[in-house]
């Protein structure tokens, strides 16, 4: 299929690492412009390279997105690189355990900073470039919204406001012709995971219990999977298509998870 993608100049947060970088390689691959925002500046460099060397194009923002005038200056970089914008992807999170108990009200409101406003600021101040375009937004949310997690209040009030806001907006822009969704996805293995699940004191023996509880499979998403929702998601051949949650977990959310 021909997702129409072509020298379409996609704006992705985290786009360097993990499912952000899968998602830009897909964009890339499809012919379209990655404008990859990240703050993991040797990461970032050395990826952008790697896909300048398959022969793709691609511009690169190093930028840690912490007030809304960075988010600012990083939609004046895109259109600076591009002249455009066609996508924007909500990418960057970092689930940053911050509980009810052991937690406390600046270290939320810092996790509500790192995980939620930036999803807004970055849509508001792209909002008159993806008009232009008749673009499209897709927001990368998490289960922890729905199931929860325990001892991560922060991000999961991140996660859950996250798809409230892409209902929000999806109708908000229905005048507009610019299409919001989101894609959920539940274990990926990520630096980010890796990190995580090297919590816990015995993290093979934990990995292969969650892989266990994963019905169509028994195994992890690969970011390459989310990535491939995520270019339909952004592309016009899912052109009726918006306000929608996109569970790519193998039915970890929604299946008989004893099966
Ligand atoms: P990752 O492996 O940490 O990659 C994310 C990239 O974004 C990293 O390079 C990170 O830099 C960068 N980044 C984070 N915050 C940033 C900021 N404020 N400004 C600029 N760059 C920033 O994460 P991932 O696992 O791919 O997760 C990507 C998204 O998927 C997140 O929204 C996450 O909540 C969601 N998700 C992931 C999973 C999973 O199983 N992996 C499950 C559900 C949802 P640093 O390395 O410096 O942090």
């Amino acid at each position: 299929m021909d997702l129409e993608l072509r020298d379409k100049a996609i704006l992705i947060s985290g786009g360097a690492a993990g499912i952000g970088a899968a998602i830009s390689t897909a964009c890339a691959r499809e012919g379209a412009i990655p404008v990859i925002l990240d703050r993991n500046e040797d990461v970032a460099r050395r990826f952008a390279e790697h896909l300048s060397s398959e022969g793709h194009r691609c511009e690169l923002i190093l930028l840690d997105l912490k007030t809304p005038e960075d988010c600012r200056q990083a939609v004046e970089d895109a259109l600076r690189f591009c002249g455009k914008i066609d996508g924007l992807v909500n990418n960057a999170g970092v689930n940053d355990s911050v509980g009810l108990e052991h937690g406390d009200p600046e270290r939320f409101e810092h996790s509500l900073h790192s995980n939620l406003m930036h999803y807004y600021a970055l849509a508001h101040f792209a909002l008159p470039a993806l008009k232009l375009t008749t673009g499209s937004i897709v927001n990368i949310a998490s289960k922890v919204a729905l199931t929860g997690q325990g001892n991560t209040s922060g991000y999961a009030a991140a996660k859950g406001a996250q798809l409230a806001l892409t209902r929000e907006w999806a109708v908000e822009l229905l005048p507009t012709g610019i299409r919001v969704n989101a894609v959920i996805p539940a274990e990926v293995m990520t630096p980010l995971y890796r990190q995580w699940i090297a919590t816990f004191p015995e993290p093979e023996e934990k990995l292969k219990s969650i892989e266990r509880r994963i019905p169509f499979g028994h195994r992890l998403t690969t970011p390459e999977e989310i990535a491939d929702a995520v270019v339909f998601l952004l592309s016009p051949r899912s052109g009726h298509t918006t306000g929608q949650q996109i569970h790519v977990d193998g039915g970890y959310v929604h299946l008989d998870r004893a099966l």
